[in-house]
């Protein structure tokens, strides 16, 4: 059932047993997994089913940290959220991701990348994604032309990305990006010590390679 919120009264109160706050990816993936059990869910969503200037502007405000588009146009404030802008690239973390490093602030998570792999394995499923493999190793196999960059492995080493066919049918590209694309990218270490941004161009990856203190 939809309810549109700016059509009930003030007040209103509905009742549910879980409420599962943004209708983005994770928030609609989250819903959908509980279709069919007996539990009454409510997913909020903020905005509406179509994109809208005034609701939008909530989005307003200044980021912090590594540089990355304006916050009001790198998220969306509508049902889908900002899967509309997603270009459906997708690779998991490395394990190092989630272990602390002294010489990177607030480092550390409270899990690690092995207890996250079957939840990794099912959006893999989920997103029309290949074989749930990030190795290189496993790529050269299918394909022999790949060749993993000619670099010290302690300083840049390749990772595996794979193109999202679910992201591909909703738009137009071009017939040859329309399979599962194998692309491997040049892993910086400096890369680490932010949340990776793999939209920049690759000569700016280039350009800010320093060797750092790692444990790869
Ligand atoms: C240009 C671009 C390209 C990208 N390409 C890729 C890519 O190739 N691969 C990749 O991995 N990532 C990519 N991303 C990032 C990716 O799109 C996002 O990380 C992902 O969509 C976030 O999903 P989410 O569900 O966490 O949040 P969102 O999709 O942002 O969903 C949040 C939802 O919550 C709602 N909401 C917000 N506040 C409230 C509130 N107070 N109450 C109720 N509802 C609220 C919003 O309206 C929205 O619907 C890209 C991002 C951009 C900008």
């Amino acid at each position: 059932m939809h309810i549109d919120a700016r059509k009930i009264a003030d007040h209103s109160v509905i009742e549910g047993e879980v409420c599962i706050i943004g209708a983005g990816a994770a928030g609609i993936s989250m819903a959908l997994d509980w279709i069919g059990t007996r539990h009454k869910v409510i997913l909020l969503e903020g905005g509406g089913f179509e994109y809208d200037d005034q609701v939008q502007e909530l989005y307003a405000g200044k980021t912090t940290g590594q540089k990355y588009y304006p916050l009001k146009s790198a998220r969306l404030h509508y049902f889908g959220g900002t899967t509309g802008h997603w270009a459906g690239l997708c690779s998991p973390f490395d394990p190092i991701d989630f272990e602390k490093r002294d010489w990177i602030p607030h480092s550390g998570w409270p899990i690690t990348r092995n207890e996250l792999d079957p939840f990794y394995a099912r959006a893999n499923q989920k997103l029309k994604l290949g074989p749930y493999e990030y190795g290189l190793d496993y790529w050269q196999k299918e394909n022999p032309r790949l060749k993993a960059f000619p670099l010290d492995r302690n300083v840049v080493w390749s990772k595996v990305w794979q193109s999202s066919t679910a992201r591909l049918t909703a738009c137009t590209k071009s017939r040859s990006l329309t399979r599962r694309m194998c692309i491997y990218t040049p892993m910086p270490t400096w890369s680490r010590l932010a949340p990776m941004n793999p939209f920049l161009p690759f000569s700016k990856w280039w350009l800010k390679i320093t060797p750092v203190k790692h444990t790869r």
